[in-house]
């Protein structure tokens, strides 16, 4: 972190910065020239808050140069995290892992006409929501801990792997006896209650960015369960709100790339929730595959006209296997299995 003070700051003023610096256990160096003093903080800034600099009167610019986030950080680990699910399922690795399922979780006959259709598939991990986090409250809610057994009996029956989002602190243990990856909605992105609760469990974390939230304030969020002693966090762009309404989200493909820059955890994306259209899903997960993701979540549903939750976006069955056979060619080409 690099301190400059005002022009006009008085040495008064300015040793009280440098005061506190040595005393918050940093170090300093002095880079001033003659016109302008100039100081840098030596040490992990990343407790540091740069805006608090500013109550000092003699402060005049604070540049951070340590990113605030610190175990979520490449700086920090150079190498990428997989995270290992078992039975030769690794997120972050060269697998591309299609995550799918019902936005809801709604009847056995749904679940496990999916479970039969993901093992003749070779698909792994089996999405659905038990617990909905809905805009209304008369809208469906999701069947709760029922939803949740019916999820495991279909993932043991085929073979396959579960996540599904936890709606609170409360719920945890209940998620623990179900779930392989427990997911963290859009909406909870900045729960820190929740995050610091998660940082307990010893359960694989899917983390989605908010609904307005910068990258860097998702990678905050990473670093509250990271920070709370679990380091297995996957990340998930699923769009985010800006103010073109055509789709239900916008996609921030880009995402990708700067979480591959800053950080090593895997990035997933949802090009369900970010479009809103089912028509819009193909084409997104292959820019998806394309731009180097770890791997998608997208939701399917036998009969999409009957949905009890974002039926809009789900794919048929039908749909489904036809996006398969587009991802497979680019797949081939970068050497990535789908899983
Ligand atoms: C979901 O994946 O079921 C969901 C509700 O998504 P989001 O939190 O991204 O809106
Ligand atoms: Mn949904």
């Amino acid at each position: 972190m690099i301190i400059k003070m005002k022009k006009d700051a008085s040495l008064e003023a300015v040793n009280r910065v440098l005061d506190y610096i040595q005393e918050e256990g940093f170090s300093i160096k002095d880079v001033s020239s003659e016109r302008v003093k100039i100081y840098g903080v030596i040490g992990d800034t990343s407790k540091l808050e740069a805006r608090d600099f500013y109550a000092f009167t003699a402060v005049g610019e604070v540049i951070r140069i340590q990113a605030p986030y610190k175990k979520a950080s490449r700086e920090f680990q150079a190498l990428d995290t997989r995270i290992d699910l078992g039975d030769g399922v690794v997120i972050g690795g060269d697998q591309h892992v299609v995550m799918t399922g019902p936005c809801s979780v709604e009847n056995e006959t749904q679940m496990m006409t999916i479970g039969a259709f993901m093992q003749k598939h070779n698909l792994k991990i089996l999405r659905g929501g038990a617990f909905k986090p809905r805009t209304s409250p008369y809208a469906f809610q999701g069947l709760g801990e029922e939803g949740l057994k019916l999820m495991r009996k279909v993932a043991d029956t085929f073979g396959l792997k579960v996540i599904s989002e936890v709606p609170s602190v409360s719920a945890i243990p209940m998620f623990e006896q179900y779930v392989d990856i427990i997911q963290v909605g859009a909406r909870n992105m900045q729960n820190f209650h929740l995050l610091k609760a998660l940082g307990k469990t010893r359960k694989p974390i899917f983390l989605k960015r908010g609904l307005s939230a910068t990258i860097e304030e998702w990678l905050m969020s990473a670093e509250y369960i990271m920070d709370g002693g679990n380091d297995q966090v996957i990340l998930c762009e699923r769009g985010i709100r800006t103010f073109e309404r055509y789709t239900r989200n916008t996609l921030d493909i880009s995402a990708v790339l700067a979480i591959k820059e800053l950080s090593h955890l895997p990035i997933i994306i949802d090009p369900s929730h970010a479009s809103g259209r089912y028509k819009m899903v193909d084409p997104l997960a292959q820019a998806a595959l394309a731009v180097g993701a770890h791997g998608q979540m997208i939701e399917i549903h036998p009969e999409p006209e009957k949905a009890l939750s974002d039926g809009a976006q789900s794919l048929t069955l039908e749909r489904f296997e036809r996006l398969l056979t587009h991802l497979q060619p680019l797949a081939d080409v970068l050497g990535k299995t789908i899983t």
